[in-house]
């Protein structure tokens, strides 16, 4: 998994969101994140 901000290394990570736990895609360059549902959206987008 690449970072599409910086092409830097992500790492999957457990995060605490507002109400529940989710994983995602952490950037460790530039802190960027990327989790499924933001995933989903991006690839819904594109198909539009
Ligand atoms: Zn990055």
């Amino acid at each position: 998994m690449k970072c599409y901000r910086c092409s830097g290394v992500m790492v999957y990570e457990k995060f605490f969101g507002i109400a529940e736990e989710f994983f995602g895609w952490r950037c460790i360059f530039c802190g960027e994140i990327v989790d499924n549902v933001i995933l989903e959206n991006r690839h819904e987008q594109r198909k539009r």
